[in-house]
Order: C-alpha cells, then structure tokens, then sequence
C-alpha cells in the first residue's frame, strides 16, 4: 500500500552542512548566526527589524508584552486556528475575543470586528489562515479608526501578499513559526518582523528575561556586566536553529511555487467532484499555501478522515474552532453555536498532503482517495 506522509520537510544537505558548522563553532546560542538569519529574513519580509525567537507563540506572547498589552485588555481574535493564537493572548494577562470568520475562506470576518470592540480593545490579532492573507487595508482602518495595534500571526504565510500589501507591512508586529511542519523549519523556531527599531531592542531583551547584555556580547569580548532592568522571558532563537533557516529561507519562494503548483493541482483535480468543497481565495493574492484543505459534510468528516488514513493517505484537522476546546468552553463559557462559520469549518475540514518533496503521482492517488471516500 502506498504511504504518502501528511508532511515531509525541506531541510536539505547544505542546511545540515551550516547548521553542522554552527556545532563545530565554539558557540551555539543566540549570536552572529542568528544576526545574519534576521538580517536575512527583515530583508526578505520588507520589514525593519526581525528579532529570532524560540516559537511563533512566544512571537505572539511577547509582541503583546512589547505594546503593553496585558491584564484588563482585550484582544480580538479567530477562533479558526490553532490554539496558540489564543493562548498567547491569555499569557500576556489580556482577555481573548472572538470575532466569526468569512465563510469563503475562513479568515477573521473584518464586518463583525467592530461590533466586538470595546473600550478595553487594545489590538486585533488576526491569522492568515493556510496561507491567504486576510483583508488588511479593511483592518487596519479600522484599528486606526479605534486606535489599536495590530499584531499578525503569520505563522502559514511567511510569503503571501495580498491588494498590494506583505504579510507585516500593515501590522505593529508579524509573527512566523519555523515550527517542525512548516514552510520553513528548525523543528522549533519563531520570528517577530516589524518596523519600530526601538520596539526590537525591547523584544531583544524580552526573549533574553529583560537582561540588557546578550551572551554574545558578554562573553566574547572583555566580560562586561550585566543587569535585568525589565522581567523577560526566556525565548532566544539559538545559532543552530538560525543556520537551519538561512538556506531554506533563500529557497522559499521557489519551495511556495512548488506547493502553489500542487494546490492547484488539487484545486483542478477536485473541481466538481460532489460532496467536496474547497476554499475561495482571490487569484490576484499570493498565496502562502501551507495548507490545502478541503470541506466534506460533518456526518461524513470523520469516515472519510479514516478511510483516508486506512489507505496511507497522511491528514490532519486544522482546526476545531479554539472556542470549543474545553479550556475555553470552562473558563469563557462558550459553546456550539457562538461562532457559526468557524464551527462548520472545524466540523467539516480535512488537510491533504501539501510540501515541494510531494511527488504529482503521488498527489494522483490522494485525489483518487479522496474521490473514493466521498462516494462511500
Ligand atoms: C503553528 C502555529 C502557531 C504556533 O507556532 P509555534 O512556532 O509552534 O509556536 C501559531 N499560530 C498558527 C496559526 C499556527 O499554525
């Protein structure tokens, strides 16, 4: 039976080969190979500044913390994402909104935002949900109409655009994951891009418990000493996982093409099929494409998942609406019903297969089972 894993990464031999340098070197956290990664990736974004952290969430985390953002304030947010989004909010002390996504492609829905902002609303933060950027221009309106901060979780579309705009460009703060699945990697890995310099010497001491020195400056010329003047976190991006992400984050538009062709391929190949339906997204927006999802009837979702699964087909859910988690049903109270169109997407969605190394033959078979699944 054919085995066609849910992910395969892009980690190549000359990533191995830098990172393997890095091990060779004397030093291994956070230092000039780190330096060069967020030299590389602020250039690649468009953006000011980049500051290296451990995890998108920690991104999340302390980009709240950098604007000030903490108890008493609230922050609006999807419930169609994973959890992290939410729970980054809950870290910093700050109270997570919901606000219902767009239907077609399950993005924060921009025309229920402003009914949910309140005078304790300090910031949106939206998630360009498998990669199709959601309408900035509209949200950044209306951030500026109520004087909030917008801070994206970019953690599937490190390479979209969308009328003209970079994922970043409109926002306070973006924040990526290199997270193990996806579009780049080291296993774990996270980066905040924005525009304010001063904001990223804060986050500079932020992921570093607020100590004004890093290791590197301390330790590698004349010891110099230290102090602790603000409480950080510990959330430095090390110079192993940077080395891994400096290639990759050369080839990443031709790794986005790749995964471009597939979905399109899938988009082709699934058109008119009955009882599967896939997400609309504007032809004129560049697609991240970290996700290829399809949308069958919930009654059906599971069997199909399974079948799938029995037959060597990799899949994955992404997402149950966070609202509905148990967490947040017991600690905010919510249940079915609250958010309608993130619900019938978490009811009813099954992700594919999607990543450069997937070959189209073995694409052909996912299809194939696919088209199996449903008719049963
Ligand atoms: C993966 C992911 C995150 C978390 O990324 P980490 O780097 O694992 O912290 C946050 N938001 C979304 C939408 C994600 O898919």
């Amino acid at each position: 039976m054919a085995k066609i894993e849910f992910f395969r990464h892009s980690v190549d031999e000359s990533d191995i080969e830098r990172a393997s340098e890095v091990l060779r070197s004397i030093f291994l956290t956070t230092g000039k190979t780190v330096d060069e990664f967020e030299r590389d990736i602020a250039a690649y974004l468009g953006a000011q500044a980049a500051v290296g952290v451990t995890s998108c969430t920690a991104a999340l985390h302390l980009s709240l913390l950098a604007w000030g953002i903490g108890p008493g304030d609230e922050v609006i947010t999807t419930p169609m994402t994973f959890c992290a989004t939410a729970n980054a909010i809950l870290q910093a002390g700050a109270t997570p909104v919901f606000v219902d996504v767009e239907e077609s492609s399950g993005n924060l829905n921009a025309e229920l935002v402003e009914r949910k902002i309140t005078s304790r609303t300090r910031a949106i933060m939206p998630v360009h949900l498998y990669g199709y950027m959601c309408d900035m221009r509209r949200l950044r309106d209306i951030a500026d109409k109520h004087k909030l901060i917008i801070i994206e979780d970019a953690a599937h579309c490190l390479e979209g655009a969308r009328d003209g705009v970079r994922v970043g460009q409109l926002a306070e703060a973006a924040c990526y994951s290199f997270y193990a699945t996806k579009s780049i990697t080291s296993g774990e890995g996270g980066a905040i891009g924005l525009h304010d310099p001063d904001k990223a010497d804060l986050l500079r001491k932020l992921r570093s418990h607020g100590i004004d020195r890093t290791a590197a400056d301390r330790y590698t010329a004349q010891y110099r000493h230290w102090d602790m003047s603000i409480l950080g976190w510990k959330y430095n991006m090390d110079n192993i996982q940077a080395a891994l992400l400096i290639g990759q984050l050369k080839r990443a538009e031709a790794l986005r093409g790749r995964r471009n062709a597939l979905a399109q391929r899938y988009e082709t190949a699934l058109a008119g099929v009955h009882g599967v339906r896939v997400h609309k997204t504007a032809p004129t927006a560049k697609h991240g494409r970290h996700l290829f999802t399809v949308l069958v009837s919930p009654e059906k979702r599971d069997g199909i998942l399974h079948f799938l699964q029995e037959n060597g087909v990799g899949v994955a859910v992404n997402y149950t609406a966070v609202h509905l988690l148990s967490y947040y049903r017991r600690h905010f109270g919510h249940k079915e019903g609250d958010f309608p169109m993130a619900e019938a997407i978490g009811s009813g969605t099954i992700s594919l297969p999607l990543y450069p190394k997937l070959t189209d033959a073995e694409q052909d078979y996912v299809v194939a089972k696919v088209i199996e699944a449903v008719k049963r």
